[in-house]
């Protein structure tokens, strides 16, 4: 069984935002909702710090908080660690809202609470999520986090890549900054 996972490389975001459309596009969601966000964020040391611009969208966490606090269990993960939101269930109670220690959950017009879901349809993440297909830097990459020989894994391993807080929860995004 799979474990996905992506890779962010900020260096090479050139921050056009196609990303955040892509998903707005293929999840219907209105201009005004958005499953990815931007930070910014200083890095280097005094006096050469700088600031970029960091996508930031659900992290799939290992033992996801949303998902504890459901009251509903609407909020599940995969047996491929993809963290949904099974939409029939959620009373838009706003817990997991709440418990999320990124931010990146959204109420849709519906009411539902909704966030990222790696594209998943019938069963399976997007191949590639409509985030990763349609970055014209090739900033981001998806794939399978236990396969050593994936993509995903081997761009990791290359540049180093740590998730964005890793003091927070165990994410399965992956960043290069
Ligand atoms: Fe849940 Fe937030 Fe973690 Fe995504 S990033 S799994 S919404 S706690
Ligand atoms: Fe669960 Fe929906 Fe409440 Fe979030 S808003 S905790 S998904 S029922
Ligand atoms: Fe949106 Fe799909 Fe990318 Fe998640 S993987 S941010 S749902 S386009």
């Amino acid at each position: 069984m799979a474990r996905y996972g992506m890779l962010i490389n900020t260096k090479k975001c050139v921050g056009c935002y196609a990303c955040r459309v892509a998903c707005q596009m293929i999840n219907g969601l209105d201009s005004d909702k958005a499953f990815i966000h931007y930070e910014e964020l200083e890095t280097g040391t005094y006096p050469s710090v700088y600031a970029e611009n960091v996508p930031v969208q659900c992290m799939h966490c290992e033992n996801a908080p949303c998902a504890s606090v459901c009251p509903t269990h609407a909020t599940y993960t995969t047996d491929s660690g993809v963290v949904l939101v099974e939409e029939e269930k959620c009373i838009g109670c706003k817990y997991c809202m709440a418990a999320c220690p990124y931010g990146v959950r959204v109420q849709l017009h519906s009411g539902v609470v909704e966030k990222c879901r790696f594209c998943y349809e019938n069963g399976e993440p997007g191949n590639p999520p409509a985030c990763v297909g349609t970055c014209i830097s090739g900033a981001r990459v998806f794939g399978d986090l236990d396969d050593p020989e994936s993509d995903v894994s081997q761009a990791i391993a290359k540049y180093h890549a740590q998730p964005l807080a890793s003091n927070l929860t165990e994410s399965k995004i992956y960043y290069v900054r």
